[in-house]
């Protein structure tokens, strides 16, 4: 649905370098004796590689919520308490962090992004937050500056309301900004690109362009040009001649996709499509050492049938890689599309138009064969699911699968749940099914509370993105940000979680109130619920003894700011493994 302004960040690869400099003089705490209660360590074998003091540590633990001092050894937790019981993990080699009395909880793992666009976007021309055209002008030229030459200029975040009443822009306002270089920008929502004329010529698209498959090529009214508007599918028109990225460029980008998770607190993520390729060039960096963030790459089930190879093909990758760093055990369907364009299918036509009810992608049988097939292999299986109608098929075919193949505990999952009919609600828990869903994409903005509620009506309304129902009804959650649809940032996304609001305060008590969630409640869905969702609770989503090191270190304490700051939340320090992956300048600066 809506976007939120995304804040972009480059980080000096000598950061680490200078990091591993200071680190020694992080150490020397005057260790404090007036902790001991809740500490829940044995007394240690040998010293610990690393203690972290001066903490206040939320573990997401329920049987120790809370702790004081960590210690590592290697990339495993080996004690989680009081300062005092932590002190005994210090040996003359033991590096010691002071966390200045910040907020430490578990990394973010994200269970719904699309890393291979997430990671190119953040080359590119970014549009996110630049809401008049003239902005868009100031950000186009001064990319364009910035990486001169004739090649393509290519960027994403454009938003249709700047466009007023039609809603959609023309080429001829992007060649007023640049005519002599081939410019393409896609809309926030990925579903609609914005071609300048060049572009349109190099693509060989003209007012003869007939409409391709599932895409449409704008053609204005009266001259019947190519308006440089296309489509869904017709942006394919030109996006097929733009030069492939090479392989240098692809790792490039992995590289500072990795980056930027890390810098955001992000540990680990999951994508979910658009990554063909994307596995070699992956393990590649991770023989290279620089993979520090545990990654899932689905398996993406293409409709409208799946045939034996195609399960081969899932299954070789999955016997290559399957393990905490880089996984393929995770296949994704989509079976319907968005409520704002009406072609999320829905179980009672749209409320704004009621010639339209959406579409399911896949034939409901098909669908259903796949998901028993994929579930008997093991496979871990999720699904886009946006309308009431999608969210039951899916729903219906993961207990038709787990029943016909006796499986228990498969940890399916679906994705967006946007609107659920009050009947489904339930069944999340009975059936044992992970709700994956999206906080910011419920950004009760005009998007969300005029298009977005208009399309469903009022009744309908009421179960927008109801996380809260959900996990009442015993339901296990997992939030995630389907980046670069939005923001990677998981801060800002546990605002929205817990306020329901804008980053402005508006709906003043949030939009459906009684679907907040509390913050610990909003955490865990950042942290356990993806690592359940990942089948990875034993080693991951919690700060106890035996599991991975996967941490982060935050600017403010989010369980004491006013909620409506949340957003603002910094990392100061990320550890992965036992590694610290990102260290803020300010944290380096003062010593800590
Ligand atoms: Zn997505």
């Amino acid at each position: 649905m809506p976007h939120t302004p995304r804040r972009t960040y480059r980080i000096p690869v000598m950061l680490l370098a200078c990091w591993l400099l200071l680190s020694l003089a992080w150490a020397h705490v005057s260790l404090r004796a007036d902790a001991s209660e809740g500490s829940r360590t044995a007394p240690p074998a040998s010293p610990a590689d690393l203690i972290l003091l001066h903490a206040r540590i939320y573990t997401v633990n329920p049987r120790q919520p809370w702790a004081e001092a960590l210690a590592v050894s290697g990339d495993r937790l080996v004690a989680v308490g009081s300062e005092k019981s932590i002190a005994a993990y210090r040996g003359p080699a033991t590096r010691v962090l002071d966390a200045g009395g910040r907020l430490v909880m578990p990394g973010i793992t994200d269970p719904h992004t699309h890393f291979t666009s997430g990671s190119r976007s953040l080359s590119q021309i970014e549009l996110h937050g630049a809401e008049t055209l003239e902005e868009i002008a100031n950000r186009v030229r001064e990319y364009a500056a910035r990486h001169p030459g004739d090649g393509w200029l290519l960027g994403r975040g454009w938003l249709y309301s700047t466009f007023g009443p039609e809603a959609l822009p023309r080429r001829q306002m992007l060649d007023a900004i640049v005519a002599d270089r081939p410019v393409l920008l896609t809309a926030y929502d990925g579903h609609t690109t914005w071609a300048n004329s060049k572009a349109l010529a190099m693509a060989g698209v003209t007012r003869d362009t007939p409409d391709p498959p599932n895409g449409i090529v704008v053609h204005d009214l009266e001259s019947a040009e190519p308006t440089g508007v296309l489509k869904e599918a017709a942006s394919q028109l030109v996006r097929k001649v733009i030069p492939a990225p090479s392989r240098e460029d692809t790792i490039a980008a992995f590289r500072e996709g990795i980056a930027h998770a890390n810098h955001l607190g992000v540990v680990g993520l999951h994508t979910l499509g658009g990554d063909s390729g994307s596995l070699e060039l992956l393990d590649d960096i991770r023989r290279s050492g620089g993979l520090s963030l545990r990654m899932y790459v689905a398996y993406w089930a293409a409709p409208p049938e799946m045939t034996p190879a195609m399960f081969d093909d899932a299954e070789q990758a999955r016997r290559k890689f399957n393990d905490e760093w880089l996984s393929t055990n995770l296949v994704k369907f989509v079976l319907d599309g968005v409520i704002e364009s009406h072609t999320a299918a829905m179980l009672a036509p749209y409320s704004d138009d009621p010639s339209q009810i959406g579409k399911m992608f896949w034939p409901a049988d098909k669908y259903k064969a796949a998901v028993a097939e994929f579930d008997r292999r093991g496979f871990l299986v999720t699904t886009h699911a946006i309308g009431d109608a999608a969210i039951r098929l899916a729903l219906d075919a993961y207990e038709a699968a787990n029943r016909a193949n006796g499986t228990k505990d498969s940890r399916m999952r679906i994705e967006h749940i946007e609107d659920i009919s009050a009947a489904d609600v339930p069944r999340f828990g009975s059936l044992g099914v992970i709700a994956s869903m999206q906080p910011l994409h419920a950004m009760p903005d005009d998007n969300g509370l005029h298009v977005w509620a208009r399309n469903v009506g009022p009744e309908r309304a009421t179960r927008a993105f109801a996380w809260h129902s959900i996990a009442a009804a015993g339901g296990r959650m997992a939030h995630g940000s389907d980046w670069p649809v939005v923001t990677l940032n998981p801060w800002e996304g546990l605002q929205i979680a817990v306020t329901r609001e804008t980053p402005q305060g508006t709906p003043a008590g949030g939009w459906i109130p009684r679907e907040r969630e509390t913050l610990e409640q909003a955490v865990e869905a950042y942290t356990m619920g993806p690592a359940l969702a990942g089948r990875r609770e034993k080693t991951q989503g919690s700060l106890e003894i035996g599991k991975l090191a996967d941490l982060v270190v935050l600017s403010q304490d989010i369980f004491k700011v006013d909620t409506r700051s949340i957003g603002k939340t910094e990392v100061m320090l990320t550890m992965v493994g036992g590694k610290i992956v990102y260290t803020a300048p300010a944290m380096k600066s003062a010593g800590q």
